[in-house]
């Protein structure tokens, strides 16, 4: 069974997956704004994406006899820059998930609690992937400049994406 300390730490992490999932689609609902179809769609697949963690982590709390509790999720920004400055954000707020996530594998450490550590090895390698693809996407965008059409090419390649 799990601890109650850890419990509330995922409880706590469910939250923040679900806060980033309402970043994205905040950023979606900007990118829509502003006639970028594909980062709109890049950010939706983002959105499901963040959920689904959300999910895998509701799950193992239950797979461990605890006790899933919500808590108040912050209403994200609806105003955003460029769309560098957009990606930049995502990165900014992954490496953030990423220190959140070593410090809950701190904790299970800590309890010695492996199970949850194992669980926990997934979204380490997770957070490597997506801190991974919103820099390629940086570079990306910093060769195409405010408009014109590599900015057309880099926002049609991430409508490419495939829905989480
Ligand atoms: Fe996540």
């Amino acid at each position: 069974m799990l601890s109650k300390s850890l419990q509330d730490a995922i409880n706590e992490q469910i939250r923040n997956e679900v806060e980033s999932a309402y970043l994205y689609l905040s950023m979606s609902a900007h990118c829509e704004a502003v006639n970028l179809p594909g980062a709109a769609h890049w950010l939706q697949a983002q959105w499901q994406e963040e959920l689904s963690h959300a999910m895998k982590l509701f799950k193992y709390v239950y797979e461990r006899g605890g006790r899933v509790t919500l808590h108040a999720i912050e209403k994200p920004a609806a105003k955003f820059s460029n769309l560098l400055g957009i990606f930049q954000q995502v990165l900014t707020h992954e490496q953030k998930v990423t220190a959140l996530i070593n410090d809950l594998y701190k904790a299970a450490t800590k309890e010695q609690d492996f199970a949850t550590q194992v669980e926990l090895q997934w979204f380490i390698k997770e957070q490597v992937e997506e801190e991974k693809n919103a820099s390629e996407i940086i570079e990306m965008l910093k060769m195409s400049g405010e408009s014109g059409p590599v900015l057309l090419m880099v926002d049609r390649q991430l409508g490419a994406r495939s829905k989480g």
